[in-house]
């Protein structure tokens, strides 16, 4: 709302626009100056035909003044209410007419800041009263106590003379004006509630922005605070009704309050104008010299203490209105510059300047309002206060604007990076769950290819144990066999028989009928074999060649020579069919039996098996002997 476009038409236009609404402000502002004095203070009798006389030696006192010609006074060669600054004693005559009925009157000699006031109603070179003011007396000593100098006039059918003796080192201005008691009493109840509410008005702006800073702890609100406090102090000093009401017991204070006050109220408006249109950021060493400005003031402060009053007063209204210019012109560049807040300013401090400007010329003498200085830096003092708080809320808002959008950015970042936190871990565990899932898979591949190898090698091992042609067990087979069923023996204690088997010349039958003969031969004696053995435990081997060894576990010899007698028939009475010839064969055995032992060798059971074989040879074939260990050592 507040940001200028940049196009420049649209700026001159709008710098136009304000540059006029100054104007207008100006010219109104002027009008109503001039018309505010009769405005609040319509029933006065300003006292007229003053005779002055500029006692420059000081040579003069009432007596001598009643007794001397009147050639001595001459008319004043101003306007009495801007007598301007001047460090003379100065002497007023006048005469206040009668009026019927006879009423009580007043004489008030509107300008606060006088240092000393003298004054005598006389009637026919008598003096019917006489009273001392000025502000270097303490206030109870007033005859009246009232912020101006006011003083009864003695009821009279006829004129009055007064004479006035006057001292100030500020301004000498002498506003003289008679009031009937009733006239002044409705002038005061309006103006004290007017002046109630415009110091109601600085003090409330005052404390609240004070406040502001308290709770804001942002440094432009005290300085606004100060600003207003002590702007109205300064005017309340103009008024004397901080002599009144504040300072009322301190004199000293009393001449030195305008300096003390308008001072730090300059010096914290230059800052306050510094913070508020952050010039810092336009240009370094413009902010830097307004500030070396503000810090003038406070030297000007000091300074004010020692100097006269007069040339204080003088120097100050040169230096207000120098730093007035610039400063008004630092907040027209900053407005060009497109600042939208520095138009308002401009417009603000145009007012209070113009009216500072007015009470200056006004004060020294340049140009004449013909009313109380206050009155005017009054007016521009509430308008600018007030237009400065509004500019000061304003952008008191728009920072806080800015910072509420650098934090929704701040925010939205945060969140956006949250997000992003957010995808990178779900495509983490995206990743992760499908890692997982690969390794299961490749580890139950892994686990069939290696249920497949092991069936394989379980498949290759039971392969090993056969014999190729006669698909019975084989020897290598037949070794461990005989091994675990030796050990058992041993174990249990049971008859472990062991047959050994050869078929009956072979080589013949080779020779004979020819190797394929041969093989179909073994391989119908060792079907005829596992097809005889009944118990599960008894198996039966292909040895090598035409050899079978049987294991018969827990059979003793008498069991093993009826079981391989029977094997021995069975294969006699086979006529074995091969390659169209009908062939018979026969076979011997041997059998060992014993219980094992562990003080013997292994293989001793086998070796009588053996050796009963070869025995079954010699008696001539066909045949089957046997032998249990335990005889065979009786024998031996
Ligand atoms: P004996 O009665 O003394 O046992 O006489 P034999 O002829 O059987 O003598 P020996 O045991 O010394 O000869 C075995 C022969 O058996 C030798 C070999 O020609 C034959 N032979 C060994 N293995 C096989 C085989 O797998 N197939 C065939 N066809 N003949 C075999
Ligand atoms: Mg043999
Ligand atoms: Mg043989």
């Amino acid at each position: 709302m507040l940001t200028l476009p940049n196009n420049p038409l649209s700026v001159i236009l709008s710098k136009n626009w304000l540059l006029l609404i100054i104007s207008i402000f100006c010219i109104a502002f002027i009008f109503a100056a001039t018309n505010f004095s009769t405005l609040i203070r319509p029933n006065h009798t300003v006292a007229q035909d003053v005779d002055h006389l500029v006692d420059t030696k000081k040579q003069y006192s009432i007596s001598n003044i009643l007794s001397s010609t009147d050639n001595i006074w001459e008319e004043p060669s101003q306007d009495l209410t801007t007598l301007g600054l001047s460090n003379e004693l100065h002497w007023f005559r006048f005469t206040i007419s009668h009026i019927l009925p006879v009423q009580s009157r007043l004489l008030e000699i509107d300008n606060a800041l006088l240092d000393s006031v003298n004054i005598w109603f006389v009637q026919d070179n008598k003096i019917l009263a006489e009273y001392q003011g000025g502000d270097t007396l303490a206030f109870s000593q007033r005859s009246v106590a009232h912020e101006n100098f006011i003083f009864s006039v003695p009821t009279s059918e006829r004129p009055i003379e007064v004479y006035v003796n006057t001292y100030s080192e500020g301004p000498m201005g002498l506003p003289l004006n008679i009031w009937t008691q009733n006239e002044y009493l409705e002038f005061t109840s309006k103006s004290g509630l007017m002046m109630g509410g415009f110091f109601g008005l600085m003090l409330a702006m005052g404390l609240s922005n004070l406040l502001f800073f308290i709770t804001t702890r942002s440094p432009i609100f005290l300085m606004y605070a100060g600003y207003v406090i002590f702007l109205g102090l300064t005017l309340s000093a103009l008024q004397g009704l901080g002599y009144r009401y504040i300072w009322p017991n301190a004199p000293w204070l009393q001449q030195h309050a305008v300096g003390i006050f308008a001072n730090l109220a300059v010096c914290l408006s230059i800052l306050f104008c510094d913070q508020l249109l952050n010039v810092r950021t336009f240009n370094t060493k413009l902010s830097t010299f307004l500030k070396m400005t503000a810090y003038v003031f406070l030297l000007g402060l000091i300074i004010s203490l020692f100097i006269p009053l007069q040339v204080f007063i003088k120097a100050f209204l040169l230096m207000f209105c120098a730093s007035g210019v610039f400063i008004l012109a630092v907040a027209i560049w900053l407005w060009i510059q497109g600042l939208a807040i520095a138009g308002f300013y401009t417009l603000a401090w145009a007012i209070l300047f113009v009216s500072g400007f007015a009470v200056s010329l006004n004060t020294l003498n340049i140009i004449n309002f013909n009313l109380p200085a206050y009155y005017l830096l009054m007016l521009g003092a509430g308008i600018e206060t007030v237009l400065l708080a509004l500019i000061l809320a304003i952008s008191h808002n728009q920072q806080r604007q800015a910072l509420h959008n650098t934090q929704a950015t701040l925010l939205h970042k945060e969140r956006q990076a949250q997000h992003a936190q957010k995808d990178m871990l779900a495509l983490q565990e995206d990743a992760t769950e499908e890692l997982e899932y690969k390794v299961q898979e490749r580890t139950l591949e892994l686990e069939v290819a290696l249920r497949e190898l092991s069936e394989t090698n379980r498949e290759l091992q039971e392969k090993n144990t056969l014999d190729a042609l006669t698909g019975i067990h084989n020897r290598s087979y037949f070794d461990k066999k005989y091994q675990a069923e030796v050990r058992r023996s041993r174990r249990e204690q049971t008859q472990l028989s062991v047959v050994m088997m050869d078929i009956d010349h072979f080589k013949n039958v080779n020779d004979q009928y020819g190797h394929l003969v041969g093989d179909e031969c073994i391989k119908t004696v060792a079907n005829t074999l596992k097809k005889a053995l009944k118990r599960p435990s008894d198996d039966v081997s292909r040895y090598g060649g035409e050899e079978f060894a049987l294991t018969l576990p827990s059979t003793d010899l008498e069991g093993a020579l009826v079981l391989v007698e029977q094997l021995r028939a069975e294969i006699e009475k086979t006529a074995i069919q091969a390659e169209g010839i009908s062939v018979n064969i026969t076979i011997s055995a041997g059998i060992g039996t014993a219980i094992a032992d562990l003080n013997q060798p292994e293989d001793i059971i086998l070796a009588l098996a053996d050796k009963q074989l070869y025995a079954a040879k010699n008696a001539g074939r066909n045949n089957v002997q046997g032998s249990h260990l335990d005889d065979i050592q009786q024998q031996d």
